[in-house]
């Protein structure tokens, strides 16, 4: 019998070798994205069309939750507010919830993930959770996966198939992460992260300071055109 996986996928890289792994494990794809009014949309619906064709996805289902933006709370979502770029970027120590935060994102998307993973009878629900992530952000952490899990359990129809939420990076920071991409041939020159949503990457935001670092540490070469150098700022320019 055929497997079934729904990869959640934002476009970016996390996402995008979790769905790859999905693929060479026989599972047959359904790539899942939201709109949440983040900044970057546009670009990152691009990226997972390209996604979804590289890797011969059966479906690719796109969903609105534009209650997230209504909400408020983030600056990917609110153009009001600054996204930090440059040295207000620490990658290693946060002080505090960083503004681009987007309050319970993870949460409500794995939930709305898992009605379409119950609708198509989904063996496993694919995401990109990893130890980078999780420094700071508990909703990436093994132990939110394994609640999750249980809670899923008693969420679906007592008929309908269970999916098992499978979080393969879990235990990876971006270089490995980055290093798995290529062993199971991920498209990650197809991938796209900048929070600011460009053309370009920005290459100073905090998504991109952690793509272009775990590249450099890869030791892998960076396909990525950037706008401005890892330590420019242009605010200060201005
Ligand atoms: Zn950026």
């Amino acid at each position: 019998m055929t497997k079934i996986a729904v990869c959640i996928c934002s476009g970016g890289i996390d996402s995008t070798v979790a769905a790859t792994i999905a693929s060479q494990g026989g599972y047959e794809l359904h790539l899942f994205h939201a709109s949440y009014g983040q900044r970057a949309e546009k670009r990152e619906k691009e990226a997972v069309d390209k996604i979804a064709a590289y890797l011969d996805a059966k479906e690719l289902k796109f969903v609105e939750i534009p209650f997230l933006k209504e909400l408020g709370g983030s600056a990917l979502t609110d153009i009001a507010r600054e996204v930090p770029v440059a040295k207000e970027v620490n990658l290693d120590k946060q002080r505090g919830t960083p503004s681009t935060w987007v309050p319970c994102r993870n949460l409500v998307l794995l939930a709305t993930a898992s009605a379409y993973a119950e609708v198509v009878s989904a063996d496993a629900l694919f995401v990109g959770f990893n130890a980078e992530e999780a420094r700071a952000y508990p909703d990436n952490e093994k132990e939110f996966v394994e609640r999750y899990n249980a809670v899923l359990e008693k969420a679906v129809a007592s008929f309908s198939r269970t999916p098992t939420v499978k979080a393969p990076l879990v235990d990876l920071f971006k270089p490995d992460i980055i290093i798995k991409g290529i062993e199971v041939e991920a498209p990650l020159h197809l991938t796209y992260s900048c929070y600011l949503g460009g053309e370009k990457h920005c290459g100073i935001c905090e998504s991109c300071l952690h793509r272009r670092r775990g590249f450099k540490e890869a030791g892998v070469e960076d396909p990525t055109e950037y706008v401005y150098e890892s330590g420019e700022n242009p605010k200060s320019q201005a």
